[in-house]
Formats: C-alpha cells, sequence, structure tokens
C-alpha cells in the first residue's frame, strides 16, 4: 500500500495529465461530469455518482466505425482506427467499475467488439472508495463493496492522505511510474486506512435501500416474472424517455446508422434506448410495441436475462443513477420493491 498527502494530489495529476489522457469528475451545472483534464479543471471528488457514468469512455454515445468512399470509380473501405493510447480515469467509483465488468461479459465474448477491447486494455481504471455512499445508492446489493472498488488502482480517502492500492498488474505498473509522488505506508498508515473503510461500510450498512430482495429474480425466473401481470400497472406511467438507459453504467443497446458526408459514407454507432418506441424497429414493425413489453424488457434483461447469460452477473450494479434521474421514479428500486412487496403480503 502507498499513499498521496492531499497537498500533492494537484502536482500527481499534473503529471498524469501531461503523460497520458486523463479524465476527472469536473463539477458542472447539470452535476459532476467526467472531463478530460487540463491545468484549469478543478476535481470534484465528493460526488458518490457524476451525472453519466464513465461507461462513455470505454463505450462512447457515438463513434464511427468506418468510412466509405468511391476513388477512381472503386470502393474503399477505411476502417476506423482503434484506441491505441494509454489513458487514466481517475475518481471512478466502484459501481462504475463493476459495470464495467459486466459489459466485459457484453463486449470482450465472440464476437469480441474490439472498439471497446482497444479502450479497455488502454484505460487504467484508479477507483476511488466511496466515503459519503447516499440514500439512493444499493452496491451493496449486488456484491460491490463501496470501501474497496475494483479497479486497477483502489484509492481510499483519509484526512490528509489518500490510500492507494494496485489491484491489477497495470495498476502496479501505473504506480511505480508515478512512484515519484507516492510514499510506502507504514502500519499506522494501514490502520487508519481500514479504519476509513470501516466507516464507509457502517454507512453503507444503514442506507435505506440496503435490503432489497433480489429474491425471484435471477436465472430461471423468466417464466414466472415475464408473464407477472403487475408490468401493467408498474409501467403504465412510464414517459418512455429513455433517461434511465442513458444514464445506466451497465445499459449497452447501440443502433447502427449511416452518414452521408457528400464525399463519402461513414458507418457509425449512436446509443439506443429499449424504451424508446423505434426501437429494433424492423421492415415488419415493432416486436415490443406496447409501452408495457418496453418497459418490462428493461428490468427483465437486468434482472433475469442478463444474470441468465453472463454467470449470474446483474445488469444493474446500484449506482443510483436512475434513483434520482427517473421523471416518474419508476426506477428499478421500485420494480423490486413493489413487486417483493405484494409477494410478502400474499404470503401472509
Ligand atoms: S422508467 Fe423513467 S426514466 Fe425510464 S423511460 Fe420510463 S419514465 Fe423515462
Ligand atoms: S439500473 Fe439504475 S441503479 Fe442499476 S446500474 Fe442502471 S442506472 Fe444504476
Amino acid at each position: 500500500m502507498k499513499k498521496l498527502e492531499k497537498d500533492r494530489l494537484s502536482a500527481f495529476l499534473q503529471q498524469i495529465g501531461e503523460e497520458m489522457p486523463l479524465f476527472v469528475p469536473v463539477q458542472k451545472e447539470e452535476g459532476a461530469v467526467f472531463t478530460r483534464w487540463s491545468p484549469e479543471v478543478t476535481p470534484q471528488l465528493g460526488a458518490v455518482r457524476t451525472v453519466r457514468s464513465p461507461k462513455d469512455l470505454f463505450f462512447p454515445q457515438c463513434e464511427a466505425l468506418y468510412t466509405l468512399k468511391t476513388e477512381q470509380g472503386k470502393l474503399q473501405i477505411a476502417p476506423q482506427k482503434r484506441a491505441e493510447e494509454p489513458f487514466a480515469v481517475f475518481g471512478m467509483r466502484g459501481c462504475d467499475a463493476r459495470a464495467l465488468q459486466v459489459l466485459d461479459q457484453v463486449f470482450l465474448t465472440e464476437p469480441v467488439d474490439t472498439f471497446y477491447k482497444a479502450r479497455r486494455e488502454n484505460g487504467v481504471l484508479l477507483t476511488l472508495a466511496c466515503r459519503r455512499p447516499d440514500t439512493a445508492c444499493f452496491c451493496t446489493v449486488f456484491q460491490n463493496d463501496p470501501a474497496d472498488p475494483l479497479g486497477d488502482v483502489c484509492l481510499v480517502e483519509g484526512d490528509t492522505c489518500f490510500f492507494l492500492m494496485a489491484k491489477t498488474e497495470k495498476g502496479q505498473a501505473f504506480l511505480d511510474r508515478f512512484a515519484s509522488f507516492l510514499t510506502p505506508c507504514e502500519e499506522p498508515d494501514e490502520n487508519a486506512c481500514r479504519k476509513e473503510q470501516a466507516n464507509i461500510r457502517a454507512i453503507a450498512a444503514r442506507l435505506p435501500l440496503r435490503d432489497l430482495s433480489l429474491e425471484g429474480w435471477g436465472p430461471g425466473q423468466t417464466d414466472a416474472r415475464f408473464s407477472d401481470p403487475r408490468w401493467d400497472t408498474l409501467s403504465k406511467n412510464c414517459l418512455g424517455c429513455g433517461t434511465c438507459t442513458f444514464v445506466c453504467p451497465v445499459c449497452q443497446c447501440y443502433d447502427l446508422h449511416d452518414y452521408d458526408t457528400g464525399h463519402g459514407v461513414i458507418h457509425y454507432r449512436c446509443w439506443d434506448s429499449c424504451m424508446y418506441e423505434d426501437f429494433t424497429r424492423m421492415s415488419a414493425g415493432n416486436n415490443r410495441p406496447t409501452r408495457m413489453q418496453r418497459y418490462r424488457q428493461r428490468f427483465m434483461h437486468k434482472l433475469v436475462y442478463g444474470p441468465e447469460n453472463n454467470n449470474g452477473m446483474y445488469g444493474c450494479v446500484g449506482c443510483g443513477r436512475c434513483v434520482v434521474k427517473c421523471p416518474s421514479s419508476l426506477h428499478i428500486v421500485q420494480v423490486l420493491r413493489k413487486m417483493r412487496k405484494e409477494e410478502e403480503h400474499a404470503k401472509l
């Protein structure tokens, strides 16, 4: 374990930012947003969640895949370059790092998404334990430990310093590269770090959403959950705005389009939302024509089909973004709570 004194944080980030693209949370009008570091930027490390997750840095909202051109009457295909340059993400939360593990299951199994893969290989995740998890957080329901986040290097904030632990070889190489800013930890430092982690776990154990139950969800529940009549009432006030999918660190649906630039055609992909009426519309129409079907799909994907197909991994990490952003409060917590409440009631 190493430590970084807080008064050296700026110099540490500056050195990283001069050697590679570095992304940090920065306070904007709409909330904290991951932004490329520059000397003018002030990192906001107190925000428990950014408006959008750092998923964008690995799976951008819009990206070109290849360009078509005709030259001397022949069709040329110019593939898009993959990420080659190392970059770092500082201040990512454990839930968002866990979300990347879920995305790995989707994008890194055959057929591998080479765009995502290149970014994952080049990105270094410096995650930060959540000193102040809030009332919308429920990451522990999905086996996250907010005091010991996943990532390449995990940081725990103390009163005067950050404690840093390498979790991967990539993380160790990163700490070695910037070792001049770090000092080794002695036993009192390790005790101080453990105390901070114990405080975080104690806060997490008191959060109002800590006891959400996943009973009745997961692999093998398709038949029981799919035909549940309660989807009708639950989905009634959904606006189909797609906010929940766009802020979610795990949602990964996208659409493919072509854009005619006037001297070629760019084939690109951009995020899409299963909550939209025209999502996956085909020549024969849409296979989920009703709002209820679309709403049900989102939660069945996260809570049943996802874990069934991805070694038990749920498609939610409890980051709380949809909880704070859904304009109709029809988020995943409502689904879990309302269905559970009625089931418990029925048992009485
Ligand atoms: S569940 Fe909420 S955020 Fe999602 S589409 Fe419906 S209204 Fe919008
Ligand atoms: S479903 Fe909601 S709480 Fe779960 S990961 Fe997505 S945005 Fe976060």
